[in-house]
């Protein structure tokens, strides 16, 4: 991305802490005065709102300072991964506005992976083990109290390579075997106490089929990996700190084996992950909510998905400007949603055209007005953008107006329609209600109202002081439409540190579909994201559902923030 595309704010914010590192490292020459970022998700899932800060923060960086970021799938674990995670990936990515130099995937280096371990081996620093993880895991002891040796730890070498070999042949069911590093069972450091390197997954490999049986473990693949890629800066989240000592002391082993690299190193960095209220940022939890239906797919616009969050309404520099607002530090904090719904209404308040939809219509007959007459009004667009012109509205006898604007016996502050009490209809004229048509069950199905014509919205007489303005649409002139409002996905502000089943805590009216709402003839053109403010109501898009025949709307985010007054 070139930075004329930047907003003011992304070109002026004073620099992170990584960024001083990366400033720091420049000035000093550091690997040959070489910036090398990359973005490493695991392509089990789809990327969520936590990811934009990280993608902001790894392509940033290189953007910033003359770098490169690499995009590199971790895909190490075959049983979660899928090639559809790879195409959202690289989708969301492009769509927030960023470019890789190149892909990778950590599976292109399970040879030289394996070669590694096999070299550990080799040099006494891994062995086989055959006990159970639960086995494994007790006998590690806690951050104060050694762990106990595994019987199999002084296998030979030979006898170590035979059996690594045949954890890769198939031969040896999941969980029956491991590889682990010979480290120190009393390290301060749990991740140092023989960490499992490799574990056998009978699962095919969405790039690599059935060639390998036996998988590297994170903690041995992510550092490697950006070695052999050249990473100067590996940037992540702050629950990796604890991995940094183990991060360099595979790179340490690494750069034994290869002097001719010099001075070159990775290093890993680590910032605080985006936690939103009201929604939570786990893969897993994302993947059950689809897989169980309880949202209709991971670009249902209540999921924190970036695809859910563009079918909802959210712009690209939304989101970016959101990240840049919140910053990167290294302390873990919970953010109000409301600061990304804050983001996403400035911008839409820039960009979106003004529009009028009526979500639960009654009927508006205006009884002195001439029958068949149609006004051709002028709506102003944006009137934060002049250059996005006019638009022409219908204006007729018979209108629709919201139902919620009417009360038959109203109190006194109600400033809206009800009978006696003049109400300017917006763009047009001045109109009193003077009675109503009500159905047996005392449900009103047409209000009566005069209005003046010498109030025609640009006339003098149109100053008068009139209270209440409202929106509407003319019966004739407006089309039927689905109106989708969404509200926060959870009840509670952060599910995630609730003991409850996080299924429990879910908003069972995160999601109305209003089915019978009418919208100004001008919409009949709108494409699919297309983003418009309904006047008095809210940003909307239209959502990809739409057909020809039947328009349907999402609701990005309301005018104003109802819920923090
Ligand atoms: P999972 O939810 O499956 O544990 P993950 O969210 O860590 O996985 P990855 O695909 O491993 O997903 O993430 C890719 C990158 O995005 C990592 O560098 C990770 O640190 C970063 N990342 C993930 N979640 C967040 C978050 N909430 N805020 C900031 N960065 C994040
Ligand atoms: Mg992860």
């Amino acid at each position: 991305m070139s930075t004329e595309n930047l907003t003011n704010e992304e070109n002026n914010k004073s620099l992170n802490f990584i960024e001083e590192i990366v400033v720091k490292d420049l000035a000093e020459g550091k690997n040959g005065g070489r910036i090398q970022t990359r973005f490493p998700p695991e392509p089990n899932g789809y990327l969520h709102i936590g990811h934009a800060k990280a993608i902001c923060m790894d392509f940033g960086i290189s953007r910033n300072y003359g770098g490169v970021c690499n995009l590199r799938f971790d895909d190490t674990n075959p049983s979660k991964e899928d090639v559809e995670y790879v195409d959202s990936i690289m989708e969301d990515i492009q769509w927030l506005g960023f470019n890789w130099k190149n892909v990778y995937y950590a599976s292109d280096y399970f040879q030289q992976l394996w070669d590694f371990a096999v070299q550990l081996i080799q040099t006494g620093k891994a062995y086989i083990d055959e006990q159970s993880s639960e086995t494994i895991a007790q006998q590690k002891g806690t951050p104060t109290r050694p762990g106990t040796h595994s019987p199999y730890r002084d296998r030979s070498i030979e006898e170590n390579l035979a059996l690594f070999n045949k954890m890769n042949s198939g031969e040896i069911p999941e969980g029956a075997m491991v590889l682990r590093a010979k480290i120190d069972m009393a390290n301060p450091n749990m991740h140092f106490r023989d960490p499992v390197i490799y574990r056998v997954i009978h699962h095919p490999h969405h790039r690599t089929g059935a060639k390998w049986k036996a998988y590297p473990m994170y903690d041995f693949a992510h550092g490697q990996s950006d070695y052999f890629e050249g990473v100067t800066h590996s940037i992540c989240t702050l629950e990796f700190v604890v991995h940094r000592p183990l991060y360099d002391l595979f790179v340490d082993e690494l750069k034994e084996l290869r002097p001719e690299d010099g001075d070159y190193r990775p290093r890993q960095y680590e910032f605080n992950r985006l936690n939103l209220t009201y929604t939570m940022m786990s893969k897993r939890k994302l993947l059950q909510l689809v897989q169980e239906g309880l949202v209709s797919g991971w670009d249902d616009p209540r999921m924190p998905t970036l695809t859910g969050l563009r079918r909802r309404g959210y712009t690209p520099e939304s989101i970016r400007k959101f990240v840049d607002k919140i910053g990167y530090t290294k302390f873990e904090a919970l953010i109000d949603v409301a600061l990304l719904e804050h983001s996403i209404r400035e911008d839409l308040n820039a960009r979106a055209k003004r529009v009028s939809a009526v979500i639960d219509p009654v009927k508006l007959i205006l009884t002195n007005y001439p029958e068949g007459q149609v006004e051709k009004l002028e709506a102003v667009n944006n009137p934060e953008d002049e250059s996005m012109g006019t638009h022409e509205i219908a204006f007729t006898r018979e209108l629709y107006i919201e139902r919620e604007d009417f009360m038959e016996d109203a109190p006194k502050k109600f400033f809206r329609m009800t009978p006696g009490q003049e109400v300017r209809l917006k763009n047009a004229y001045i109109v009193k209600c003077t009675g109503v048509k009500k159905a047996g069950d005392g449900i009103i199905e047409e209000i009566y109202a005069q209005y003046d014509p010498h109030t025609k919205s640009g006339m003098p007489e149109a100053n008068r002081k009139v209270k209440g303005t409202l929106h509407w649409v003319s019966v004739e002139h407006s089309l039927p439409a689905e109106v989708r409002l969404y509200d926060r996905l959870f009840n509670v502000e952060n599910p995630a540190a609730e003991e409850t089943d996080f299924r429990q805590l879910l908003n069972p009216e995160a999601l109305t579909v209003k089915t019978g709402a009418r919208v100004e003839k001008e919409l009949a053109n709108a494409k699919p994201l297309d983003h418009f403010q309904f006047q008095r109501i809210g940003y909307f898009n239209v959502d990809p559902d739409s057909s020809n025949g039947k328009l349907i709307f999402n609701r990005t985010v309301s005018l104003k923030d109802s819920k923090n007054k």
